[in-house]
């Protein structure tokens, strides 16, 4: 009977370890090959941890188990590199009790009672590298691959903006460190991605990994290096080689620190914790590591991990919640942005109750709808955006037909990626515009909120730009709308008198042409000084210079504004009382 339990019990067991194995190599897979993380790594290491587990209960490791790799096996794109010395990952915590457990396993095989000393180092979410110096060149790059067998990725060695190509003092040696790209540069990059319609990078992470393993070089990105390794016996601890990396002009983990005792450790990881928002590259954690290299040898290593390090992983800056609306608005120029409504939650203090979809593409790829589960993360820690989706209902959330303000149908952009409305007298349209036009980057109106103008807009007091300046005339009808006193009125009279000796640059900027950036609209006026000038680009068909000066997207968009007979005529009438 026992025995009959028992057996059953292990064929269950079998079958989940067997399942937990092809969920986490389909992981793998999507992480190492298609740089894409399609799960969480608090997920990811609770299924491995799961894992694990079984195995020994069990006494049984399957073939094919994560569990006895370092990483997915390299990818056949590249040229495989095999390692002399594997290149290890690292264990990793991500509470103060494990911390410790870690500093007591340390002490007992080291029979150490006295404090041990540690060395923290910021854990880069990025990607590791190994770098080869031969005869003082730098020879070959390759990613980590699984542990034993790297890519080599040496022909994009040139987006790694921070590396010495040339060692002076040391002829032959192995570096190994993270790659990474910055936050800023990550913006940076998709909002260049975004103007150019095309799908944005999830963090900054799968950027760097898919800017440095692809094989079509993308000259126009940028990535740095942390150096945390040099393989050379002539030092003694972590701490003299970081220091040796830094002669040798690498750059090392900034704020690194030797701490005696885990727990001086512990204040390290407590007093960096909160600093890490601020840094201009993320990082998921602190790699703790025995500074003395004389211990190495003694603690060893698992299939996996070497026993001197541990990772602490900070807490997750991600949460779930439930998608309980979705709803569109339109903007300015008529593209279509679709937001969801999510059940609030909090997230690093503040809650957050809606969440931006991007465009529709983001949901159709996504396949998402009302009443999916998502997992949610402060985009540079600021608007909250989708990371993960959990589906828990069948069908994907179908895009309006219709203009939600004016009712007019909805076209597609040529990509498909996102619907317009193209009705120039689209009521939320115009309001949006003459909001832009009266905000603080165009003219500086004051007085003038978004409740203001659709008050105005909805009482045909502001229609167009220009009404702005017959508000003048107009001013009983003012004192009839509730909430307008007449000092408020006066306050609004005399800024909309004062925003015509603006720059004309916030004009420019004002009118709403899209692509023209304040510094575009800025070029724009140094050569074109005054309305007049302006108005013979468009008399004189003078587009082949604003294309040399701006580019030529921004001068089809300008071209496209002044061709609608509307806005020209704006331009002309603004033209008769600009600068009065
Ligand atoms: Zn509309």
């Amino acid at each position: 009977m026992n025995f009959y339990m028992n057996k059953k019990n292990l064929m269950a067991s079998k079958r989940k370890m067997k399942r937990l194995i092809s969920l986490i190599e389909n992981w793998n897979y999507n992480y190492y090959f298609l740089d894409q993380s399609i799960v969480e790594d608090s997920i990811y290491d609770k299924h491995l941890r799961e894992l694990k587990d079984l195995e020994i209960k069990h006494n049984l490791i399957l073939p094919d188990s994560p569990t006895q790799k370092a990483g997915h096996s390299a990818s056949n794109k590249f040229r495989p590199i095999v390692r002399q010395k594997p290149m290890l990952s690292l264990d990793s915590v991500d509470n103060y009790e494990d911390l410790l457990k870690f500093d007591e396993r340390v002490k007992k095989i080291l029979k150490k009672e006295e404090e041990i000393e540690y060395i923290c180092e910021w854990k880069i979410d990025g990607l590791s590298i190994g770098l080869v110096y031969q005869n003082h060149q730098l020879i070959q790059v390759s990613t980590r691959g699984n542990g034993n067998i790297g890519e080599d990725v040496t022909f994009n060695k040139e987006l790694i903006k921070n590396i010495p190509f040339f060692l002076s003092t040391i002829a032959n040696c192995e570096i190994r460190g993270e790659i990474y790209m910055k936050k800023s540069e990550f913006f940076r990059l998709n909002k260049e991605l975004e103007k150019n319609d095309s799908k944005l990078l999830a963090n900054p992470r799968n950027a760097a990994s898919g800017s440095l393993r692809t094989l079509v070089p993308l000259q126009n990105r940028k990535l740095h290096f942390f150096a945390y390794q040099l393989f050379n016996s002539s030092l003694d601890s972590q701490s003299t080689c970081l220091r040796e990396l830094e002669k040798l002009g690498f750059a090392v983990s900034p704020d690194y620190q030797l701490c005696k005792g885990i727990e001086k450790t512990k204040e390290f990881i407590q007093k960096h914790e909160p600093k890490r928002l601020n840094l201009d590259f993320e990082s998921d954690g602190i790699v703790v590591k025995v500074n003395n290299y004389d211990f190495y040898p003694l603690l060893g290593q698992t299939s996996r991990f070497p026993r001197w390090a541990i990772a602490y992983k900070f807490l997750a800056l991600s949460t779930t919640s439930q998608i309980e609306k979705i709803y569109v608005e339109v903007s300015r120029n008529g593209r279509i942005t679709y937001v969801a409504e999510i059940k609030p939650v909090t997230l690093q203090g503040s809650i957050i109750s809606k969440v931006t979809l991007h465009n529709y593409s983001f949901i159709r790829n996504l396949k998402l709808n009302i009443g999916d589960k998502v997992l949610i993360k402060k985009a540079g820690d600021v608007i909250p955006q989708i990371i993960q989706l959990i589906k828990l209902t069948e069908n994907i959330w179908l895009p309006p037909n219709a203009c939600p303000s004016c009712n007019s149908t909805l076209k597609w952009n040529p990509t498909n990626i996102y619907q317009i409305c193209d009705n120039n007298y689209c009521s939320q349209r115009t309001i949006n515009l003459l909001a832009h036009f009266a905000s603080k980057s165009g003219l500086d109106i004051k007085g003038l909120s978004q409740k203001n103008i659709e008050k105005l807009y909805q009482n045909n007091l502001i229609k167009k730009p220009i009404d702005f300046y017959q508000l003048e005339q107009k001013r009983e009808e003012l004192l009839k709308l509730e909430g307008f006193q007449k000092k408020s009125i006066d306050n609004i009279l005399s800024s909309i008198k004062n925003s015509k000796k603006k720059p004309l640059t916030n004009l420019l900027i004002a009118l709403g042409i899209p692509l023209l950036s304040s510094v575009k609209a800025k070029k724009l006026s140094i050569f074109y000084p005054n309305l007049a000038s302006i108005r013979t680009i468009i008399e004189n068909n003078e587009w082949e210079k604003i294309r040399e000066l701006l580019g030529e997207e921004t001068q089809k968009e300008m071209k496209n504004y002044f061709q609608n007979p509307e806005n020209f005529q704006l331009l002309k009438e603004l033209e008769k009382i600009w600068g009065n």
